[in-house]
């Protein structure tokens, strides 16, 4: 096994018997780590972008098919100074591979990803296991009951635990209703933390996704419903503007916040969406959403190595500076 846990509890028992070498433990478990740690916390950037710009296709198969491709990419963004991995398995749940990618094994290609990052992160770093929709609409918008969706979403994460993540992220969620059905399927699946993201449309009438739910219900519902952290990722908000959203979220109350925007606004370019913000202009919007209270920090789509480098650059800063 080479999950954190069982780092541990070996280190425990090394250290009854007088074996123990502290330099063997890389890392502490991350509940503990994200209870315990105040200070900011970068996160990867954008997966599926990189891949395009290589030509490769943009979903989880690529684990299967260019798994060397994968990995270079997580590898860029440790160099870069991110200290989270998210394994490349977005939407790598049944009901969406059964959808759009028929044929591809479930089990495989979440038990890739997951070893790719865990390969990436080595001892050090941390993996999380990512998870999103299930690409259709929950009962009564559409036609997906709670239970099956539940279902499909315990399955795959119980396949990242088994592959070795250190814990979940649930993200790019337009619903609040799949959202909390993700984070319930996670937390039945193994005893690792949750993170959860939802992607806003608007700051406005205190910041609002596409299905109408606030970001202080989003923060007050996955909270109580046991999240270790919720926040905003992707959507249709710049940088600065997700900060808006994460300083509604703290006003909420909770206890753990986390930002992962995209690279400035969704633009529709001869029928392409292009994300154009420069890494500094990222960096200094990310900078924003840790003022406004999120201590985990990351990209989503049309972010680079570059971006995450530019941030860690300006977090730094502000932390001497503080
Ligand atoms: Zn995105």
């Amino acid at each position: 096994m080479r999950c954190a846990r069982a780092a541990r509890a070996n280190g425990k028992r090394g250290e009854a018997d007088g074996s123990f070498r502290a330099d063997r433990l890389k890392r502490m478990i991350l509940s503990e780590f994200l209870a315990e740690n105040r200070k900011p916390v970068l996160l990867d950037g954008a997966m599926g972008t990189q891949l395009a710009a290589a030509g490769l296709a943009m979903g989880g198969q690529t684990n299967l098919t260019h798994p060397e491709a994968v990995l270079a990419v997580h590898r860029q963004y440790v160099e870069a100074g991110a200290g989270l991995l998210i394994t490349n398995t977005l939407t790598m749940n049944r009901i969406y591979i059964e959808t759009h990618h028929p044929g591809l094994d479930v089990r495989e290609v979440n038990l890739a990803g997951a070893r790719l990052a865990r390969a990436a992160a080595g001892e050090g770093r941390y993996v999380l296991g990512d998870i999103s929709s299930t690409g259709q609409m929950l009962q009564p918008y559409g036609d997906l009951s709670e239970e099956d969706a539940f279902k499909a979403f315990q399955e795959q994460a119980a396949i990242l635990a088994e592959g070795g993540v250190d814990g979940f992220i649930v993200e790019t969620m337009f619903s609040l209703a799949e959202a909390l059905c993700a984070l319930r399927a996670c937390r039945a699946a193994a005893d690792l933390p949750v993170i959860v993201c939802i992607s806003f449309s608007t700051v406005a009438n205190g910041g609002r996704t596409i299905m109408g739910d606030s970001a202080q219900d989003c923060a007050l519902t996955l909270t109580g419903a046991g999240a270790t952290a919720v926040g905003a990722n992707c959507g249709d908000l710049d940088p600065f503007q997700t900060a808006e959203v994460v300083a509604r979220m703290q006003e909420a109350g909770s206890p753990l916040l986390i930002a992962q925007p995209n690279a400035g606004k969704p633009k529709l370019v001869e029928g392409r969406t292009v994300f154009e913000m420069s890494p500094s202009d990222f960096a200094a919007g990310l900078y924003r959403c840790y003022q406004a209270g999120a201590r985990l920090l990351g990209g989503c789509c049309g972010t680079s190595p570059q971006h995450i480098r530019a941030a860690a650059e300006l977090l730094k800063k502000g932390e001497e500076e503080a």
